[in-house]
């Protein structure tokens, strides 16, 4: 069954003019686009998003990276959406994703990883909710 996720591409990867090939890679592996667009936001909002990570140490560090530029955010539809594109997007630290994966090819550090997904089906409709209207979802 057609399942949906929430994914970014964080700034990281939109400064250094990969979006594109990012997209071409989710394409390519299968994922049709439902909705995509590019907002910059703000440290607050940031805040609200990864609300979860509030307690860890990094959380500083996420939310001021994440709103220190433009981003794309989208949804995207597919069978086993959510663990296809965790799979896709490779290990949280790039050093140790594999061969192939988005966060291989793309991400520079744990930090600045330039690709965002869902870990689970809660998450997933939670994070649509944060960005994209249901007039948006079409
Ligand atoms: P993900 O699901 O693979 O994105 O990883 P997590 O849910 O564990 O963490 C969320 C995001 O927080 C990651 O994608 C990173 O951008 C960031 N992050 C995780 N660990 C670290 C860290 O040790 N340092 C910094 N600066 N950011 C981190």
């Amino acid at each position: 069954m057609s399942q949906r996720t929430f994914s970014i591409i964080k700034p990281d990867a939109v400064k250094k003019g990969h979006a594109g090939a990012i997209l071409a890679e989710i394409e390519k592996a299968g994922f049709k686009i439902v909705s995509i667009k590019k907002v910059s936001i703000s440290k607050a909002q940031a805040e609200g998003f990864y609300y979860v990570h509030s307690e860890r140490p990094f959380f500083g560090e996420l939310t001021e990276f994440m709103s220190s530029g433009p981003i794309f955010p989208m949804v995207l539809e597919k069978e086993n959406a959510i663990a296809d594109l965790r799979k896709l997007m490779g290990a949280t630290d790039p050093a140790k994703a594999e061969e192939g994966t988005i966060r291989k090819q793309f991400a520079a550090s744990i930090g600045e990883n330039a690709i965002h997904g869902s870990d689970a089906e809660e998450t997933a409709a939670f994070e649509i909710g944060y960005f994209f209207a249901g007039y948006e979802l079409k």
